[in-house]
C-alpha cells in the first residue's frame, strides 16, 4: 500500500544517512483529494496532514477532527493575511511565512489568540520571481525579525524550482537553517522525499505518491 510504501522508503533513505528512524515526519498532502481517500489514510492510523489552501481545509478538517482523535494539520499554502486568523485556528503548523506584513499579523493575533502555530519561514532558495518566499540573501535579517516579534519559528520551508536538481536547494535551505539556529527543515516532495531526507529534512511533504494523482475539483 501506497503510505506504508512511503514510510518504508523514508526509513531506508534515514538509514542510509545515519540518521535516526522516525527523526523524518511525513505530511500527507491531501489537497485536492476526494474525501474517500484522505479517510482511508485516516483508517491506516495516520494523522499528519497537508493542505495548501485555508478555504479547502475548512471545508475538510473540522468534520475529519471529530472521528479521529490526534490530527496534526499543516497549512502549507501561501497564506493571504485576511486569512490568518482563520490558518491560525485550523492548523499546527504554517509553513510558508513569507513576509514581515504576514509576520506582523501573527504575532498580533498571537497576543489576542494566546497561542500561535509553529512556523516556517519559506524561503525562495531559486529565487524565482513567480514563486513566494524570501529571497536567501533576506533570509537571516527575516528570521531574527520574526523571532525578535516572539514567534515559534521552528524551521525552513523550500520547494525547489521545477526542472532543476532538488539536493543543492535543499543544502541552501539547511545551511541557512544550521547557521540561524533553526532545527526544522520542510523539503522534498513526492519525486525528491528521499534526497530531502539524505539532507536533513524534518518534514516531507507527500501528496500524489501516497493518495495519487489529484482529482480536480468538479466545475
Ligand atoms: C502539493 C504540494 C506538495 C505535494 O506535492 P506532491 O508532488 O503531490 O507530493 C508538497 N508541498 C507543497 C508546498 C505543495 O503545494
Amino acid at each position: 500500500m501506497a503510505l506504508q510504501d512511503i514510510k518504508d522508503r523514508i526509513r531506508s533513505a534515514e538509514e542510509k544517512a545515519g540518521r535516526a528512524a522516525g527523526s523524518t515526519q511525513l505530511i500527507a498532502v491531501s489537497k485536492v483529494q476526494p474525501n474517500e481517500r484522505v479517510q482511508a489514510i485516516l483508517e491506516q492510523g495516520h494523522r499528519v496532514f497537508g493542505e495548501n489552501r485555508v478555504q479547502e481545509a475548512a471545508g475538510k478538517w473540522p468534520a475529519f477532527r471529530e472521528e479521529f482523535e490526534g490530527i496534526d494539520l499543516h497549512l502549507i499554502g501561501p497564506l493571504q493575511t485576511n486569512k490568518a486568523r482563520q490558518a491560525m485556528e485550523l492548523a499546527q503548523s504554517i509553513h510558508t511565512l513569507d513576509r514581515p506584513k504576514l509576520a506582523k499579523t501573527f504575532a498580533r493575533l498571537a497576543q489576542e489568540m494566546g497561542a500561535c502555530p509553529d512556523l516556517y519561514i519559506q524561503v525562495n532558495t531559486g529565487e524565482e520571481p513567480q514563486k513566494a518566499g524570501v529571497l536567501p540573501a533576506d533570509a537571516d535579517a527575516f528570521v531574527a525579525e520574526a523571532v525578535a516579534m516572539d514567534l515559534p519559528v521552528r524551521g525552513l520551508m523550500c520547494i525547489p524550482p521545477v526542472g532543476e536538481k532538488a539536493a543543492k536547494h535543499f543544502a541552501l535551505l539547511g545551511e541557512i537553517a544550521a547557521r540561524n539556529g533553526l532545527t526544522g527543515l520542510s523539503m522534498g516532495m513526492s519525486g525528491d522525499f528521499e534526497t530531502a531526507v539524505a539532507l536533513g529534512a524534518t518534514h516531507v511533504r507527500v501528496g500524489s505518491a501516497i493518495f495519487g494523482d489529484r482529482v480536480p475539483p468538479a466545475g
